[in-house]
């Protein structure tokens, strides 16, 4: 789009006509909690005016956004409609990746990133304004965020804190708004957006399969109705990629005479220039389907959108009481968010919504979704919420307050980890940080892989476990599709190791090297040497932590041993036997797994293995995973286990 395109735009968005009011409310009160649709213009309109506004002195706009996509493709328009470079005026951080500098006015960064500056920076003195976004989206970050944000603006009300006052702005797509209000005893704006009618079609049955009912229902509505893009929301990525490489061949049979499709997908590890590209126009003659997770339910409006098909399915995060962490798994979305979904219709003009539910599907629906906080494993953010000085977890000011079973739960798990102490025996939530946990705090990473970190020194390994982190911190190495599937296994098998998928990681990284990164080694291997070389950075950034706090480089030399040893010491309550063919049982917790498919352990039935993380398909599966011995574990975590002891295993004979 040219230049003047994107200021007229712009000046036509509905928050416009409010810029002058809205000045002057957010001049006259500290807090205020903006309400406006969808598409309004708040994420990216509200920093312009504040810079307008003179709001942004010498200090900066922090913008807070729930994902990083969002964070990254937000700023990125911001700074060409500012007629800035990326990193200038405009700039974003997000985790392992930081484009800012000094000139940076307006900040987007994932609300987990301002949690962390907040360690070291309790007052948030950087900031004259805060803004938290898609505060409706209640993640997990985002409630304990609002905590901090409020008492950093107490702290600067002082006169003898030598800092501006903070202003908070708390902006929300949906009208579930009064939590906030009161929470912040901040008055309520509304900016109304531009509403269009959106006709609702429910399906009459059942669909027992959504992925197959929204294949269908877009080539139904290319086949029949006028122009338009359509939008369809599904669940995750591994669903997405194989809807749109099944899109794209049924389009190459589409009927002479009719209009192309042009195949879109917007998720979280896509690369941001393909983000970027789905926001432009469908070529003459084509029309556009996207797939997108619900990333684009409030935090990005993609334009052209007349028709959306809601799967009414979304992945989440959830805490597994039997298993003790959380589980990502595929559930129904709430009636809020199914509203949010079709909004999306009838942005620009009338649109529809075609829903893959029965009404009485929908009555089924719960009216919003639970808060992340009331659902999830805490122990990360507990850790953190010590780390910035909140020293009593209970009697923190929590939007909503998670009950105290969760919280020791939660808490018990940094015990094990020696990250935390508690101060006083009587209250639950006492703690101070350990010398291990306030190294702990110092990586941008869940407490079990900072963890591994920190004992790698003492088993000799530390370069081995970098590797491996940074590895799992990107999403596949591999490039996989599904019809290449057998020849990647086979391809697949000189990597792999009956020690498991951590080794294999290694050895992959290993051979990366050793051909110097070199493209069409990548490609024979299907290897992704994009996400390969994304893990280099973030070792890079690792290990450069690791020098600031005194971890000193080390190989293990080829001592798989070794490394086994340390992941362990992150993972050991990821500990599961052996039970009956194909089927595991987690140690200490009477809970089945299975092997996930893409383990390398998968045919091989270890007795005994620790596993990364669990998720759910049809079945609850271990992903990357490492076979161990009872020694091992009984040597490594000899407390944990002495209480939950390993059960003998029987080999299945059968
Ligand atoms: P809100 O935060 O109220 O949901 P936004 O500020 O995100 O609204 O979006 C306002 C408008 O800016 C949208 O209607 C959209 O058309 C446009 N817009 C936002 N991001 C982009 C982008 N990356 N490319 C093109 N247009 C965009
Ligand atoms: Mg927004």
């Amino acid at each position: 789009m040219i230049m003047e395109d994107i200021q007229k735009s712009r000046a036509e968005l509905p928050i416009c006509k409010a810029k002058m009011e809205l000045l002057k409310v957010i001049y006259h009160n500290k807090t205020i909690v903006l309400v406006g649709e969808t598409a309004c213009g708040k994420t990216t309109q509200i920093p312009q005016y504040l810079l307008d506004g003179g709001f942004a002195k010498n200090k900066c706009i922090g913008i807070t956004q729930p994902r990083r996509v969002a964070a990254v493709t937000i700023a990125t328009r911001v700074a060409k409609e500012v007629r800035t470079e990326l990193g200038g005026k405009v700039g974003y951080s997000v985790r392992f990746e930081d484009v800012t500098s000094s000139a940076t006015k307006i900040k987007y960064l994932t609300d987990g990133m301002l949690l962390r500056e907040s360690i070291s920076d309790a007052k948030l003195s950087k900031y004259s304004v805060i803004i938290l976004d898609e505060a409706h989206e209640r993640t997990l970050c985002n409630d304990i965020l609002s905590g901090i944000v409020k008492t950093a603006q107490k702290l600067r009300s002082s006169n003898q804190s030598g800092l501006l006052p903070l202003k908070i702005i708390v902006m929300s797509a949906t009208l579930d708004y009064h939590r906030f209000a009161e929470y912040f005893e901040a008055p309520a704006y509304f900016v109304k957006g531009r509403e269009f009618s959106i006709k609702i079609l429910n399906s009459v049955n059942t669909q027992e399969d959504y992925q197959h009912s929204a294949l269908i229902t877009v080539f139904q509505i290319h086949q029949n109705e006028d122009d338009g893009d359509i939008l369809v929301f599904c669940t995750g990525q591994e669903e997405i990629d194989s809807l749109a490489a099944e899109t794209e061949n049924l389009a190459l049979h589409l009927p002479a005479g009719c209009k192309k499709l042009s195949v879109w997908k917007l998720y979280a590890a896509l690369p941001s220039a393909l983000q970027n590209a789905c926001f432009d126009k469908a070529p003459a003659g084509y029309r556009k389907v996207i797939y997108s997770t619900n990333i684009a339910e409030t935090s990005v409006t993609i334009s052209g959108i007349k028709f959306v098909v809601d799967t009414g399915m979304v992945k989440v995060k959830s805490y597994n009481p039997q298993c003790g962490f959380d589980v990502l798994k595929v559930q129904r979305i709430s009636k809020a968010q199914a509203e949010q979904r079709a909004g999306r219709a009838g942005r620009e003009s009338d649109g529809m919504c075609y829903r893959l539910y029965t009404l009485d599907e929908h009555k089924m629906f719960q009216d919003q979704s639970v808060p992340e906080i009331l659902r999830c494993c805490l122990s990360n953010a507990i850790l953190q919420m010590v780390a910035v000085g909140i020293h009593n977890i209970c009697e923190f000011d929590f939007i909503d307050k998670p009950s105290e079973d969760h919280i020791s739960a939660s808490i018990e798990q940094l015990k094990l980890l020696e990250a935390v102490n508690r101060i006083k025996w009587e209250t639950i939530g006492s703690l101070e940080l350990t010398e291990c946990g306030n190294k702990m705090v110092k990586f941008p990473l869940d407490p079990v892989f900072s963890k591994m970190i920190i004992t790698s020194s003492a088993y000799r390994c530390t370069d081995e476990i970098l590797t491996i982190i940074s590895l799992l911190s990107v999403e596949s190495i591999f490039y996989t599709s599904s019809e290449k599937r057998e020849q990647f296994s086979e391809v697949r098998k000189k990597f792999e190791t009956s020690d498991g998928d951590h080794i294999m990681l290694l050895n992959v990284y290993k051979a990366f090297r050793n051909v110097k990164e070199n493209p069409a080694w990548c490609k024979e291997n299907f290897v992704n040497s994009r996400n390969m070389k994304k893990a280099l950075r973030i070792r890079k950034q690792l290990s450069e932590i690791c020098e600031k706090i005194g971890i000193k480089p080390c190989s293990s030399g080829g001592d798989t041993l070794r490394i086994k040893k340390c992941l362990t010491s992150g993972l050991f309550m990821n500990a599961a036997v052996f039970h009956k063919k194909g089927i595991f049982k987690v140690i200490g917790k009477n809970q089945k797994v299975r092997m996930h498919p893409s383990s390398c352990l998968l045919n091989s039935q270890p007795s005994c293995c620790i596993y990364t993380e669990l998720v759910q398909t049809s079945k609850l599966c271990m992903r990357n995973v490492t076979s161990v011995s009872e020694d091992l574990l009984m040597e490594v975590a000899p407390s944990y286990f002495k209480e939950k002891p390993i059960p003998s295993f029987m080999m299945d004979t059968t």
